[in-house]
C-alpha cells in the first residue's frame, strides 16, 4: 500500500498544489486544514480521489495521524491574513509546530517545516544565504509571523537534537501561480486582478523595493526533493527564484502582459516592509540538484490566464 503523507495547510495555495503533486506521484494524502486562509475550492479536483482524505483540524489543538511523512505548511502566509489575528498566527507557528512534531515523534515520521524568507526580516545582505541570521523586529506588525516562524525553526532543531527526529527545513521565498486567492492581498494576485479589472495598481511605497518570485510548480518540486533528500541533510535550505525584480517593474510587466490600461496608485508602505529580498539557492542546487525553471514571464502568463478565467466565471 502506498505511503500515507500528511500535509497541514493542504487547502492553502502551495499546500493544494503539493497535495495534487503527491497524489500524482502515487502517495496517499491526508490534508489537514482549519480553512482560516485555505479554501476547499483549491481541493475540488482531489475531493473524490480514493487516495485523498481531508481532515478539518486546527493544528494548535493536539491531534493524531498515522503517517510516514509530514509537510507542515499550516499558517496564513499573506501579511494581510497573518496580521488579522496575530496571536493565533504565533500560536499556529509555535504550538501548532509542537503538535505536529509530536505526531512525527510518535510515528517515527519525517517532517518538513515550511519556513520562510521572512525569518531574514529586512535583510542587510544580498542575496540571502542560509547562514545569514536576519534582521527582524521582535515588536513590529510582521513579528507574529517572522518571529513565530523563527521559533518554529528552533523547535524543529531542538526536536532533532533531543529526540533525533528526522527533520527538514525549507525557507520559502515569494511564490505565485494559479490558485492563489483573489483576496489574498499579496502583490502578484493584487496586481493581476487590478490590471484585468482596469483598476489602479496599488504600489506600496515608491515601488523600488524588490522581491524574487518563484512559480508554484517549481516550489512544489523543490519541497518534495527536500523531503526526500539524504537523511543527513536537514537544512535549512532556501527555496525561491533568484531572479530579483522591483515592485514597480513587476507592475509595469503585469500591465503590459494583461494589455491593460490600468495606471499606478502609490500608497503607504507598510511598516517593516523588507526593502530587498533575493534567495541564494546554491545550497539547494548542490544538495537537491534543484533550481526553478519557469521564467517570471511564463509564470505570469499562466497566472493571468487563471485569474482571467476566475473573473470571467464570476461576472
Ligand atoms: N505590495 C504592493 N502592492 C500590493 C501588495 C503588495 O506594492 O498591492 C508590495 C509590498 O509592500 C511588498 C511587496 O509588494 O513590498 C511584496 O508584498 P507581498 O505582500 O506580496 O509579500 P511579502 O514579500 O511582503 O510578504
Amino acid at each position: 500500500m502506498a505511503e500515507r503523507i500528511m500535509v497541514t495547510g493542504g487547502a492553502g495555495f502551495i499546500g493544494a498544489h503539493l497535495c495534487a503533486a503527491l497524489i500524482k506521484s502515487g502517495y496517499r494524502v491526508l490534508c489537514v486544514d482549519n480553512l482560516s486562509s485555505g479554501n476547499l475550492n483549491n481541493l475540488k479536483h482531489l475531493k473524490n480521489h480514493p487516495d485523498f482524505e481531508f481532515y478539518y483540524q486546527d493544528i494548535t489543538t493536539p491531534f493524531n495521524a498515522d503517517v510516514k511523512q509530514i509537510y507542515n505548511l499550516a499558517c496564513p502566509a499573506s501579511p494581510h491574513f497573518y496580521q488579522a489575528d496575530p496571536i493565533q498566527t504565533i500560536k499556529t507557528c509555535v504550538q501548532g509546530s509542537m503538535n505536529v512534531l509530536d505526531i512525527a515523534r510518535a510515528h517515527g515520521a519525517r517532517i518538513l517545516q515550511a519556513s520562510t524568507s521572512e525569518i531574514y526580516g529586512d535583510p542587510e545582505v544580498h542575496p540571502q544565504q542560509e547562514s545569514y541570521r536576519g534582521s527582524v523586529s521582535p515588536i513590529g506588525a510582521r513579528a507574529c509571523y517572522n518571529e513565530g516562524k523563527r521559533c518554529a525553526e528552533t523547535l524543529f532543531f531542538d526536536y532533532q537534537r533531543l529526540y533525533s527526529l528526522d527533520i527538514k527545513l525549507a525557507r520559502i521565498f515569494n511564490t505565485y501561480g494559479p490558485g492563489m486567492a483573489i483576496n489574498d492581498g499579496r502583490v502578484v494576485s493584487n496586481f493581476i486582478v487590478q490590471a484585468l479589472r482596469g483598476a489602479n495598481l496599488t504600489i506600496y511605497g515608491d515601488g523600488k523595493q524588490t522581491r524574487s518570485f518563484c512559480y508554484v510548480d517549481d516550489m512544489v518540486e523543490g519541497l518534495i526533493l527536500m523531503m526526500n533528500s539524504h537523511p543527513g541533510f536537514a537544512g535549512p535550505v532556501n527555496m525561491g527564484n533568484p531572479e530579483e525584480i522591483s515592485i514597480g517593474m513587476l507592475a509595469e510587466t503585469i500591465v503590459s502582459l494583461c494589455n491593460s490600461n490600468s495606471r499606478i496608485a502609490y500608497m503607504h508602505l507598510p511598516d517593516d516592509d523588507p526593502k530587498r529580498r533575493c534567495p541564494d539557492i546554491m545550497l539547494a542546487s548542490e544538495k537537491l540538484n534543484w533550481c526553478p525553471t519557469t521564467t517570471l514571464i511564463d509564470g505570469l502568463i499562466k497566472t493571468i490566464d487563471y485569474y482571467r478565467s476566475i473573473l470571467n466565471a464570476n461576472s
